[in-house]
């Protein structure tokens, strides 16, 4: 084996996945006009309809233009050898490890950031704007960005600087320091991402006493559930879409409603929408989700152990010093269709999830109300409900509202 070999595995891995996604996009597309299924019928009228075509073909032409800008970027990057240009200008400021590997990410993060930043620009103040979904203002667009490249550098910089400095030490040993570091962190963040992070970018407040908090809390106490952490976060100062979900466990965990939930859904649709949240749960699938992606995490450094020392990783994208930092990109790319390929079984698994969630829901409350809520929440994104089966298959997390619906209705 041989850089070049290596070098051309990789162009190959980022064609071929760019053509496949290419090829599903379209394959969706195809089916944008096809007739919605009759148990679908009430959730557009004929305006909604046509504006939910209009919002399905913006987007398909802006991510088509979007995702063939990033893939040429991505090919003139590596046949420039723009690696090994970056490498050498992080060298030229240190010769320590960490330093090197901080600059080296820190300088393609922030270069990625400001040639994305305008097509975010675009998509929310022009795109989302025109079909109505966008409150965001200026102001907060940019606040956002520099709060999340703050996190970014610290909290991303802070894992890397202790990995690097972890193989430096105990060399291929590293993974086992690593994993322990990134499984604290993730327990971490999964318990306290409200607390800590949200407040960051969002208000928010408990859920206020009366008629809606009486029926939450009555369900809960029905299903041996306590529940006394609901909040509601502001999440119409970005956009009119609407969202809910369940974060932490043991006594950390809470329940976050967006505030423009509670607009759009009444109290019965309200309480389904938790039951289902409840539904998950109950059913151990936070914690099954939390372990698999610690154990995942745990395989993946253990392989990346194996070749890490290796110079070829970095020779093959064009750097002559081999290095942690590079070869962790080098590794990523040849590691891309694994890691595609765990990500198909974890939207299989998540599909069947949704599924033993919405039967909790069933079971437990009603299902007629899950079912006009979600309609409801399609309806106000606009949302595709013809989508192909393979596109479904490869890339959602959620079965589409059709087979939910039929599922709830059994
Ligand atoms: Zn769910």
């Amino acid at each position: 084996m041989t850089a070049d070999i290596l070098f051309y595995i990789i162009i190959g891995i980022i064609t071929i996945n760019f053509i496949k996604d290419k090829i599903l996009d379209s394959l969706n597309a195809k089916h944008y006009n096809d007739p919605i299924p009759e148990e679908l019928s009430d959730v557009y009228d004929e305006d909604d309809y046509a504006k939910s075509q209009a919002y399905k073909a913006t987007n398909y032409g802006f991510n088509l233009w979007t995702s063939l800008f990033s893939f040429a970027i991505t090919l003139a990057f590596l046949l420039l050898d723009g690696f090994e240009f970056v490498d050498n200008l992080a060298r030229s400021v240190s010769d320590n490890p960490v330093i090197v590997g901080l600059l080296f990410f820190g300088i393609i993060m922030i270069a990625s950031d400001i040639i994305t930043t305008p097509f975010s620009y675009y998509k929310t103040f022009v795109i989302e704007e025109r079909f109505g979904f966008n409150k965001t203002t200026k102001k907060t667009f940019l606040l956002d960005k520099l709060k999340g490249l703050l996190m970014l550098a610290i909290l991303g910089g802070g894992i890397l600087a202790v990995v690097i400095w972890f193989y430096q030490l105990t060399g291929n040993q590293f993974w086992l320091y690593a994993w322990g570091i990134v499984t604290f962190f993730t327990v971490f963040m999964n318990m306290f991402y409200s607390k800590l992070i949200v407040p960051m970018f969002n208000k928010q407040k408990p859920l206020e006493e009366g008629e809606l908090r009486q029926k939450i809390s009555d369900y809960a106490k029905s299903v041996g559930f306590s529940l006394s952490k609901i909040f509601v976060i502001d999440g119409s100062k970005r956009s009119t879409k609407a969202n809910a979900y369940f974060s932490g466990f043991g006594s950390e965990k809470r329940v976050t409603l967006y505030d423009t939930l509670i607009n759009d859904l009444e109290d019965e649709e309200i309480v389904a929408v938790l039951a289902h949240e409840v539904g998950h749960y109950k059913r151990k699938h936070i914690i099954f989700n939390l372990t698999t992606s610690i154990l995942l995490t745990g395989l993946t450094l253990y392989i990346l152990s194996i070749f890490i020392s290796n110079p070829l990783l970095s020779n093959a994208i064009g750097v002559e010093t081999p290095s942690f930092h590079v070869g962790l990109i080098a590794f990523g790319l040849l590691y891309s269709p694994i890691s595609e390929l765990t990500g198909l079984i974890m939207n299989y698994v998540s599909r069947v999830f949704e599924y033993q969630a919405d039967d909790y829901a069933k079971n437990t409350y009603m299902a007629e109300p899950l079912i006009t809520s979600l309609k409801k929440l399609s309806k106000n994104s606009l949302s595709n409900l013809t989508p192909h089966r393979a596109y479904v298959f490869m890339h959602y997390s959620h079965p589409t509202l059709l087979d939910r619906v039929r599922n709830l209705r059994k």
